[in-house]
């Protein structure tokens, strides 16, 4: 991962993590303190429920007291001890039970029978167990039980709140049982008091429903008695929406916080990789070759002081390479001009010693001095065409014209050197692999000069037992190659340093000069010449040079 990439992530991670420090505990507290809010709120209406249900069981426990107190029922039992049936109709206790404001009342004979219904008139004359159970308990508060009812849709079974009180009248004993019906009534007011949806359950089944609790919810549960439980439920939207709220503005924050951040650090990344990159590409160069370049950047500190000495290093390195490659032109220079000097040397003795030969002969005026002396000035003449040939390939050596260059397609260029040996020497086989297509930019006179060399040179190695003389034309994407090779001797170890070196030779009249020729032309059009193959076995020279892509070879 580049160093930018990995300093914008690093800014993104401290923008994220402190945001995510604090907004999660910060959730968890919002969560607790909504469920605790909620709690309470759930319990303080559950309170109220039960208050306001006692409440209203206390209203028609008064409500029933004062109907027993109260002269009119007096009246009613002292008229129903003379004629019980005459004085108490099926209509007296709904008319009694209105007047009070109950819902339910029922009056008893001490055995247990209905006299007169308010809430079911229908019942007169028939024992109603269930509800003249309520007499036998002993109880100051309003007892929950359930009481058959007439409604619209029929006989029903509804939870109801109901006090029962003796009333004597001599050895008359009648019993009032009263109350109020637990039904739609009490749910909406008890909607109304605690904003939850409120629910009355009789064996299971609602009774009564009143108010609204978005989802999602939780229910508490208030029972009365077996006759019925009142069912609270509330919401817990808010609390939900609340949570979410929050959620959310934390998941904005962190996007916008984490764009934020990666954007300040790439800029901030850039600002501190971009001479630390200028440096990785100028190393890079140098490393190529390319001993000028200079990393330009106003960068301060560390990285600036880094740069500067980037800068005074390569253009330390560039004068010392310089001082480097002239003392050893110079040198190269010394070693050519002791080794010609040798060359010229050579052929001087012979004519030397021609020349005193004759001399003598003159002066002792040798019979034979007209052959000596033809014997002598032949000597003498070779001996001067040889040196003539050694200045004539010095002074080629050391005026090489610059290359003309133009794109050539090596196989072609190959071909044509070849085809001057379509008859090679007895003993050798030329196998050539040419491939097409491989274009260089090269003067095409002096890559002929190097082949024709390197051909030359594979032939004499193999003059004496013959073998096979490969020639290669292949390339890479960068690299147009030419390859020679033989089956000769190779190369001795020791030689292969020296070979390039100009009079190095090994053969008897060679000259040393073509491959330290060939060699120099190759640097002349930024190639290379490399010798390889291995010792015994043969000799391989490869013809390195830049690849021209896409130009067309001329002619
Ligand atoms: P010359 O051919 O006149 O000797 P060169 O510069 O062409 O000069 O070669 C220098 C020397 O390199 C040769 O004398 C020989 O020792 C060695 N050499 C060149 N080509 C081959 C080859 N194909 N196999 C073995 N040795 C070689």
């Amino acid at each position: 991962m580049r160093l930018r990439t990995r300093l914008a992530l690093a800014f993104a991670l401290l923008a994220l993590v402190p945001l995510a420090v604090v907004v999660l505990p910060t959730l968890s507290r919002l969560r607790d303190t909504l469920s605790r809010e909620l709690d309470a709120r759930m319990q303080a209406a559950t309170t109220s429920a039960q208050e306001a249900l006692e409440r209203s069981g206390a209203t028609a426990r008064r409500a029933v007291e004062e109907l027993v107190d109260s002269p009119a029922m007096e009246d009613l039992a002292r008229d129903a001890r003379e004629h019980p049936t005459r004085a108490i109709q099926a209509g007296t206790a709904g008319a009694l039970m209105k007047t009070r404001g109950l819902t339910v009342l029922s009056l008893f004979d001490n055995d247990g029978r209905v006299l007169s219904s308010g809430h079911l008139p229908a019942r007169r004359g028939d024992p109603d167990p269930a509800l003249f159970h309520v007499t036998r308990v002993k109880a100051s508060r309003p007892l929950p039980v359930r009481v058959e009812v007439r409604t619209p849709s029929g006989l029903r079974q509804l939870p109801a709140l109901v006090t029962a009180r003796p009333v004597d009248y001599g050895d008359l004993r009648l019993w009032v049982v009263g109350g109020v019906l637990l039904d739609e009534g009490l749910t909406q007011h008890l909607a109304r008091l605690t904003q939850a949806r409120v629910s009355l359950l009789a064996e299971g089944a609602e009774v009564a429903v009143a108010g609204d609790a978005a989802p999602p919810t939780v229910a508490r549960e208030l029972p009365l008695g077996e006759a019925a439980t009142v069912r609270l439920v509330f919401s817990r939207a808010a609390a939900r929406e609340a949570e979410e709220g929050v959620m959310r503005a934390f998941l904005l924050l962190a996007g916008l916080g984490g764009a934020f951040a990666v954007l300040l650090g790439l800029l901030v990344s850039r600002w501190m990789t971009r001479p630390v990159e200028a440096l990785t590409e100028g190393a890079r160069r140098v490393a190529e070759g390319a001993l000028d370049v200079r990393v330009e950047s106003d960068a301060t500190g560390e990285v600036g002081e880094l740069v500067k000495t980037f800068n005074h290093m390569t253009s330390e390195l560039k004068a010392t390479t310089e001082r480097l490659v002239a003392s050893e032109r110079i040198a190269a220079w010394q070693e050519v001009a002791r080794r010609l000097a040798h060359e010229i040397k050579n052929p001087l003795t012979p004519i030397r010693m021609s020349l005193e030969t004759l001399l003598a002969a003159q002066e002792a005026r040798h019979p034979r001095f007209p052959e000596l002396f033809k014997e002598s000035a032949g000597v003498v003449l070779e001996e001067v065409d040889r040196l003539r040939r050694i200045v004539d390939e010095f002074s080629r050596f050391a005026r090489m014209p610059k290359p003309q260059l133009a794109p050539v397609d090596l196989s072609e260029l190959t071909q044509s050197v070849l085809a001057l040996y379509a008859t090679p020497p007895p003993g050798i086989e030329v196998q050539p692999s040419l491939q097409t297509g491989v274009v260089a930019r090269v003067d095409r006179d002096m890559l002929t000069q190097v082949l024709v060399n390197l051909v030359k040179n594979a032939e004499e190695a193999m003059a004496d037992k013959g073998g096979s003389l490969r020639v290669r034309v292949k390339g890479t994407e960068a690299d147009a190659i030419i390859e020679v090779e033989d089956s000769g001797p190779g190369i001795p170890p020791e030689n292969r340093a020296r070979i390039f070196e100009p009079y190095f030779t090994t053969k008897e009249g060679g000259t040393g000069l073509g491959l330290a020729i060939a060699a120099r032309i190759l640097q002349e059009h930024g190639g290379k010449l490399e010798a390889g193959g291995e010792p015994g076995r043969g000799a391989r020279f490869s013809v390195v040079l830049p690849r021209a892509e896409g130009a067309t070879p001329a002619g």
